[in-house]
């Protein structure tokens, strides 16, 4: 089992934004994050897990604990298309071997850059296809407890117990005709390629779309697409993605996300939420 101490968290973050953690731990198996669970509930350890990193912004300071990271944890157990997958598996990973067995459901996920945990967690969605649909189960641990869970969804989020560290997660995708699959992956890396900031540092979209309207869509409305705070800027392909152009820091990103509700609010009357997970600090043990 694998621990860093000092850890740059930048390294772990879509943005490359963030200070270091005290511990970074890297576990490969199911048992490992268990041995990782019962190692922080006896030294009562502040900790937070993160996959890939493509949809959080961790602090200038870093973080005061214990940072798990599931990106070594990866695998998958097939029966037709009943798929069991580790929750470091890359949704990528998964794409692709769905595609090689002939089972399909999550092909407009493709270019979504997390693991399924991350995804199952964020319930991950895009051109109408959200991950949530597809899960049976998830298996993991919470308060030091192996527990299984069937949750149900909502927009851009799994309703799972706070604290629960998913482990493993049971989908169930559909026979899909090969060809009929390869020309929706086409299609959309495509759409993604011409609608998306794809070559840059970020955590994709920051804010949530408020219900019946786009958060993108407002940004640039109230004339913001494009404006920095430091190296954090408004993207000027997609005005709901902010791009780290450098040396950006969380607290640039932080006050151009609030000048950006600001904004927003006052000329559209809309309060926007962020989509983005703000890792602090310090979290209560
Ligand atoms: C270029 C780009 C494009 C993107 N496009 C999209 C898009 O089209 N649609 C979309 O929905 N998102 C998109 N995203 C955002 C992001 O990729 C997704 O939300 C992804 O599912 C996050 O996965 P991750 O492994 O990186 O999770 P992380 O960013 O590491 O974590 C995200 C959240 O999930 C929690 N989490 C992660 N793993 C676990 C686990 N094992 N157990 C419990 N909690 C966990 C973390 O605590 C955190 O709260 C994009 C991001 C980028 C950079």
């Amino acid at each position: 089992m694998k621990y860093y101490k000092n850890f740059p968290l930048r390294l772990l973050s879509s943005f490359r934004i963030g200070g270091n953690a005290d511990i970074l731990a890297l576990p490969e198996t199911p048992e490992e994050v268990q041995d990782v669970m019962e190692k922080i509930s006896r030294e009562r350890i502040p900790w937070v897990v993160v996959g890939r990193g493509t949809n959080v912004l961790f602090s200038d300071e870093g973080f005061r604990g214990m940072v798990i990271s599931t990106i070594r944890m990866r695998g998958t157990r097939r029966e037709d298309g009943r798929v069991k997958a580790l929750s470091g598996t890359s949704l990528s990973s998964l794409i692709s071997e769905n595609l090689r067995t002939g089972f399909g459901g999550i092909e407009e996920l493709v270019g979504i850059p997390g693991t399924v945990g991350g995804a199952v967690w964020m319930n991950a969605g895009s051109f109408g296809v959200e991950t949530g649909r597809f899960v049976k189960r998830v298996r993991g641990i919470l308060d030091g407890e192996w527990r299984e869970e069937r949750p149900e969804f909502e927009y851009r989020k799994a309703l799972l117990p706070s604290g629960f560290l998913i482990v493993e997660v049971e989908f169930e995708f559909h026979p899909r005709e090969r060809k009929e699959m390869e020309e929706v992956l086409r299609e959309c890396v495509k759409r993604r390629k011409r609608t998306q900031p794809l070559g840059e540092k970020s955590a994709g979209c920051v804010f949530r779309n408020p219900p019946g309207e786009s958060a993108g869509k407002l940004i640039e409305d109230v004339g913001l697409k494009g404006f920095c705070m430091g190296d954090a800027c408004v993207s000027a392909v997609h005005a709901n993605f902010i791009v780290n152009r450098g040396n950006a820091r969380a607290k640039d990103v932080l006050e151009l996300v609030k000048l950006i509700k600001e904004r927003v609010y006052e000329k559209k009357g809309i309060l926007l939420e962020e989509e983005i997970r703000v890792i602090p600090e310090k979290v209560q043990a």
